[in-house]
């Protein structure tokens, strides 16, 4: 008999398996079972429309019993099974290469790392067995097919006989050693903790024929000094309590049951941040079990990343990923419901269409928001560490359907507060407003420190109002959606007028703009085509000059706007605002004066690509301002 070869990453994680130090071996069940469970699930599953699988629900069980002489433990179940082509395949071949980033390296620390995190299926049975054999009869088949295998240098598939339809697969558990004892794992009462503790929920029975003892009835003659006389016997005992976890109360699952749950469930090894259940009745009846997770998958941000909730109809899954369950902005959820309104046999196309299914996610909607703003009023720690992870969403969530779910979000915004150096909700910025103080002002750009020392930015300060700081490219456009909060618009400090002066400031200033007035319109006339207009400035205080802009797109704006590749290219309404109290402002008065042009057209061009680069933006012709530089100074 031929012994084959396992294909090259099967026996790297076989090898891992076999020699695992692994603390946890017991989970071994764990995954034996989900297997066998999944398997019958698909037979189940066919059963409601192919009568001639000829099984019912009740019909349906995962068998285990242990032989503690033998060291054979035993897990039956009748499922789907596998073909001769299926055993090869599937136990041949390593199925988790998506979730499991395999290192070849044997590093022991890493090894525990990868079986704690992921769980690894069949070949966990190596942990604890030095022979596993699997017996399997598939549902349509006449033959069963055996395969076996001690371990790494390969395994055999002969045929074998198997009367039903299923799988059968025996453990030789391994000798006890000095440091394991594998013995455990034909105990009786071990086996029993093991399965409650993994697989309590799993939907069908596992059963095991428990060895118990009973007293004997006392017999009519027996003598005085009789003792009682035990019998030994056995029953067949169902371990898990195979009620859903969705469906049990919260106040009946330990918090650790759920992080357990969600992990295995979802592929995750943090802890999520937040378990939200739903249960509701009336116009639309389902169970919900939902998780925000502790940390952003590694591909959240992407095109790859896929939301949806697992659909499941009266108990039996019916869809992996349900995206029409979860509007965008709350894609990172993720988690179960369980609907008795939905038919088994719902296409794709007719479950888009359906209405329960928009009462349902109407519902998980409003549900999830208000987990959210609970865990921000009450843990506002672990909302910040949220927000990390998925705040970026939210903000986009906001600004994508020009604003449509605004109202829905806006209280979950955090943004960084330049007084208060931290972040804060908007309503917070707001309740700490002044009476006199009108909008709501935020500065835009690559990083908060920049920030703070913008020209402007100080300004406000001084005055005695907070900022927001926005340093994500999505905030500015978010903020431009909302238009305002609790009626007070948001202000960016770079754009229009700041609402600053006061009426004689404004006067003062009307005043010295107006005699100037040649003066700017020769240096606007000298920056046609880059600025729209040339003002006397509002907002500087030391510098002489800033960028700032008009209309609704603003300078952060142009330059994310612009930094999306082969995207049209677009400019903000550019205005070059000089500081009138400047010393620069009397040499370009004095230019003016003495009716130097050239000198006048100079230093426009100087002022306005020092603008650009206070602002960060990128100098149009570098080279030719540095020579304007180098003249002046010559
Ligand atoms: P996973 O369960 O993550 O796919 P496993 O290594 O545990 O990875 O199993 C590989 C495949 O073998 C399964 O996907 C399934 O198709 C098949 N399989 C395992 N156990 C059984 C079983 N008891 N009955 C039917 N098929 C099984």
């Amino acid at each position: 008999m031929a012994v084959k070869q396992f294909k090259a990453e099967s026996k790297k994680l076989l090898d891992l398996m076999i020699n695992s130090i692994y603390s946890n071996k017991e989970i071994f069940l764990r995954e034996l079972i989900s297997n066998a469970s999944d398997a019958i699930d698909k037979l189940y599953f066919r059963s409601l429309t192919d009568s001639s699988v000829g099984m019912n629900r009740e019909d349906f069980k995962i068998l285990l019993a242990a032989d503690k002489d033998a060291r054979i433990l035993t897990l039956t179940d009748n499922g789907i099974g596998m073909t001769k082509e299926e055993l090869e395949k599937n136990l041949g071949t390593i199925a988790r290469s998506g979730s499991l980033d395999f290192k070849t390296e044997n590093k022991a620390a890493e090894d525990i790392d990868i079986i704690g995190q992921f769980g690894v299926g069949f070949y966990s049975a190596f942990m604890v067995a030095s022979r596993v054999t699997v017996v399997s009869r598939a549902f349509g088949s006449e033959e069963a097919w055996k395969w076996e295998s001690k371990g790494a240098e390969g395994y055999t598939l002969t045929p074998a006989d198997k009367e039903d339809v299923g799988t059968e697969i025996t453990l030789v558990i391994k000798e006890d050693t000095e440091n394991e004892n594998y013995s455990q794992f034909l105990d009786e009462f071990t086996l029993v903790n093991i399965v409650k503790k993994y697989s309590d929920y799993v939907r069908y029975p596992i059963q095991m024929y428990r060895h118990k003892s009973r007293m004997k009835d006392k017999p009519e003659d027996a003598p005085e000094d009789y003792k009682p006389e035990y019998e030994e016997y056995t029953e067949l005992e169902t371990l898990n309590s195979m009620v859903p976890l969705w469906k049990r109360s919260k106040d009946e699952v330990k918090p650790e049951e759920y992080n357990q749950f969600y992990k295995e469930k979802f592929f995750d090894y943090t802890d999520p941040a937040r378990v939200i259940t739903s249960r509701t009745e009336g116009t639309a009846t389902y169970n919900a079990l939902l998780f925000i997770p502790g940390r952003a998958p590694y591909d959240y941000y992407t095109r790859e990343y896929e939301k949806g909730l697992q659909l499941y109809a009266s108990g039996v899954l019916i869809m992996e990923k349900c995206a029409d369950l979860l509007p965008d902005h709350f894609s990172f959820v993720k988690g179960i419901v369980d609907s008795q309104d939905l038919s088994l046999n719902i296409s794709r196309e007719m479950l888009q269409k359906d209405s329960q299914l928009r009462l349902i996610r109407n519902s998980l909607e409003k549900k999830i928001k208000n987990e959210l703003n609970a865990m921000k009023n009450n843990e506002r720690e672990k909302y910040e560490e949220f927000w990390k992870n998925f705040g970026r969403q939210l903000k986009f969530g906001c600004y994508n359907d020009y604003g449509a779910h605004s109202e829905l979000l806006k209280d979950l915004l955090l943004f960084y507060s330049a007084r208060e150096k931290k972040l804060v909700t908007l309503e917070e910025y707001v309740q700490k407003m002044g009476e006199e103080q009108k909008c709501i002002y935020y500065a835009a750009g690559e990083n908060v420190e920049q920030l703070a020392k913008l020209p402007a930015a100080e300004l406000v300060l001084d005055k005695g109002y907070d900022l927001l700081l926005l340093t994500e490219d999505v905030d500015e456009f978010c903020l431009q959606v909302l238009r305002s909060y609790q009626d007070k618009e948001f202000k960016n400090v770079n754009s229009g007028d700041l609402g600053l002066e006061t009426e004689e400031e404004k006067k003062a200033a009307e005043a010295a703009a107006e005699e100037n007035k040649d003066l700017f319109e020769d240096l606007q006339k000298a920056l046609e085509g880059k600025v729209k207009a040339v003002k006397l400035s509002g907002r500087l205080k030391s510098h002489p000059v800033c960028l700032s802009s008009e209309g609704p797109l603003s300078l952060e704006m142009e330059k994310v706007l612009n930094a999306v590749p082969n995207s049209q290219k677009v400019q903000s309404e550019r205005v070059l605002e000089l500081n009138g109290s400047h010393p620069v402002f009397e040499a370009l008065k004095a230019a003016k004066a003495a009716g130097d042009e050239e000198k006048l057209k100079k230093y426009a061009y100087l002022l306005y690509n020092q603008a650009l680069l206070i602002e960060g933006m990128p100098v149009e012709d570098p080279l030719a301002y540095a020579d304007a530089v180098c003249e002046l100074m010559k």
